[in-house]
């Protein structure tokens, strides 16, 4: 598929807070992707927000603050970033290609 960035476009350059509700990657290929922070924190793909086998989706939206926000941003690897939010989830792993797609 053309349309489909190949790895190397798959690597942020930038990773920062765009204010106290958004987060922003700037990638390789000069695309840069906004998030809503609690959209991110929904769209968490862990064992414990989504079930393992079932592909079932574990976490309550109710249950997430509506102010949730990343506390600290860490690189893992070179395929993904971990986001420890404010509501003490995590095990939050954000692998670069999820986050190109959900950008
Ligand atoms: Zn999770």
């Amino acid at each position: 598929m053309s349309s489909d960035p190949g790895p190397a476009a798959l690597m942020p350059t930038a990773i920062r807070q765009d204010g106290p509700r958004h987060l922003a990657i700037t990638w390789a290929d000069g695309h840069e992707s906004r998030y809503e922070v609690r959209t991110l924190r929904l769209a968490c793909g862990c064992a414990s927000c989504v079930d393992e086998w079932s592909g079932e989706e574990r976490l309550d939206p109710d249950a997430v603050p509506q102010d949730v926000h990343p506390v600290k941003i860490e690189p893992v690897g070179r395929y993904a970033i971990q986001i420890d939010w404010s509501d003490g989830h995590t095990t939050g792993i954000y692998p670069f290609r999820r986050l190109r797609e959900i950008g």
